[in-house]
């Protein structure tokens, strides 16, 4: 590895040291979905809450359905929602008709499913039994499933639509979660024009920055753009003194070492404390990263493979961690390459793959590329293949990490 660049571990370790978490927020429980919980959530009562039927059918003592064909009276009907300290019992010979959630009733033991049974000949109150029954058959235990005080949500969990779900049924109406991490895009370069705009020749629209919100907003973020600056020290600092502001200010293009690339300069002359500015990471050498007060400082390089890779390798976990994630890295999955991938070793290669599971595990197809402009290649790809720094290829059948992009990877 050339002594200059810092391995990507290193990077990423010196991001998060200086990445603090945002105080936490109450939040009602319908909005704490997408963000992180900051409390630990515990079951406020036994669930289910008494003794319940899964089934529509009977009520009955398992007892007396021994042997197919039993008749029994039938005494009441319960629907879901009945009080259960209302019911009449069940003794030996009867049963209570009863729905898919209602009360077991005292004495019964047993739920014989509506299909099983039939109206005794002659008798409107009574029925036959077709199949033999026992103890417990269709019916969930009071607690079966947690008991009041159990753990149902730690802090630094995500919150997901099943995680509000188990919100509103234990009652937790308020809760506390992360702070939402306020994101600044800034899009650099004199040839770098809106996406609205017909480019004049020698222009290029300007993809990065909508790229960069986008992904902050994906990634839980209230992300805001700065516009477009071009390469002028002064323009440069005016819009770098608005986005320091923000909690996380990302910027495209400008860190290289062409004339024109002046974000480096701009960011020490606004105060910005530099920590580094390469990287052993391809692509994305020129990465660079610095602290101004509470604002943390992303420079990313402006091919638009580079951003992104950068984007999803270092902003991404400093959003999380932002937000309060227990874990803000996000662990690795292990795939299996379907075909060689080469490198020049000395540099963290990511390489935008499809990955998909085939039921014992993840296939990587890493997508052919012209580069790391070739921004295309992103839209395909719902993966990054991580190749370490040392490792000059790998052969189709070996072990590769992945690193999902999807929502999968999001939890
Ligand atoms: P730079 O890092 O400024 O040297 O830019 C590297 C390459 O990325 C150049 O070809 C730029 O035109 C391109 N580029 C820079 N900014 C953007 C952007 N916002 N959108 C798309 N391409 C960009
Ligand atoms: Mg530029």
């Amino acid at each position: 590895m050339a002594p200059n660049l810092l391995p990507v571990d290193k990077a990423l370790e010196i991001v998060l040291a200086h990445v603090p978490v945002l105080p936490f927020e109450e939040v009602g429980y319908q909005d704490a979905a997408g963000r992180i919980l900051q409390e630990e959530v515990r079951a406020d009562a036994d669930a289910p809450p008494f003794d319940r039927s899964l089934m529509d059918g009977y009520a009955v003592v398992a007892a007396d359905l021994v042997v197919p064909g039993v008749r029994l009276r039938v005494i009441e009907e319960i629907p879901a929602g009945t009080d259960p300290a209302r019911l009449a019992s069940i003794i030996p010979g009867s049963a209570s008709r009863i729905m898919t959630g209602a009360p077991l009733p005292p004495g019964a033991d047993a739920v014989v499913m509506v299909e099983e049974t039939e109206t005794a000949p002659g008798a409107a109150d009574a029925i036959l039994v077709r199949s033999a029954v026992r103890p417990g058959d269709n019916v969930a235990r009071r607690g079966g499933d947690v008991r009041t005080g159990d753990l149902l949500l730690a802090a630094g969990d995500f919150v997901g639509a099943a995680e509000v779900a188990v919100l509103a049924a234990v009652g937790r109406t308020r809760v506390k979660v992360g702070g939402r991490p306020r994101a600044a895009v800034l899009a650099t370069g004199n040839e770098i024009v809106p996406p609205e705009e017909a480019p004049p020749p020698g222009a290029i629209r300007n993809s990065n920055g909508p790229m960069l919100r986008a992904l902050a907003r994906r990634s839980g973020a209230d992300a805001v753009s700065l516009g477009i600056a071009p390469d002028d020290e002064p323009a440069l600092r005016e819009r770098i003194e608005i986005g320091l502001r923000s909690d996380l200010l990302l910027i495209s293009g400008g860190v290289s070492m062409g004339t024109c690339d002046l974000v480096g300069e701009a960011l020490r002359a606004a105060g910005v404390e530099i920590l580094f500015d390469k990287v052993a990471i391809k692509p994305g050498k020129p990465f660079t990263f610095g602290r101004r007060g509470s604002c943390s400082v992303f420079g990313c390089p402006g091919n638009p493979v580079s951003s992104y890779v950068i984007f999803q390798v270092f902003a991404r976990p400093a959003l999380r961690r932002l937000a309060g994630a227990a874990h803000p890295t996000i662990a690795p999955v292990r795939g299996i390459l379907e075909g060689p991938v080469r490198q020049r070793p000395g540099r963290t290669g990511y390489y935008q793959t499809q990955a998909r599971f085939t039921g014992d595990g993840y296939s990587a197809r890493v997508l052919p590329t012209s580069g790391s402009a070739d921004f295309v290649s992103c839209a395909l790809g719902n993966a990054l293949a991580v190749v370490p720094s040392e490792i000059a290829g790998l052969e189709a059948g070996a072990a590769i990490d992945l690193l999902l992009l999807d929502d999968h990877a999001e939890r």
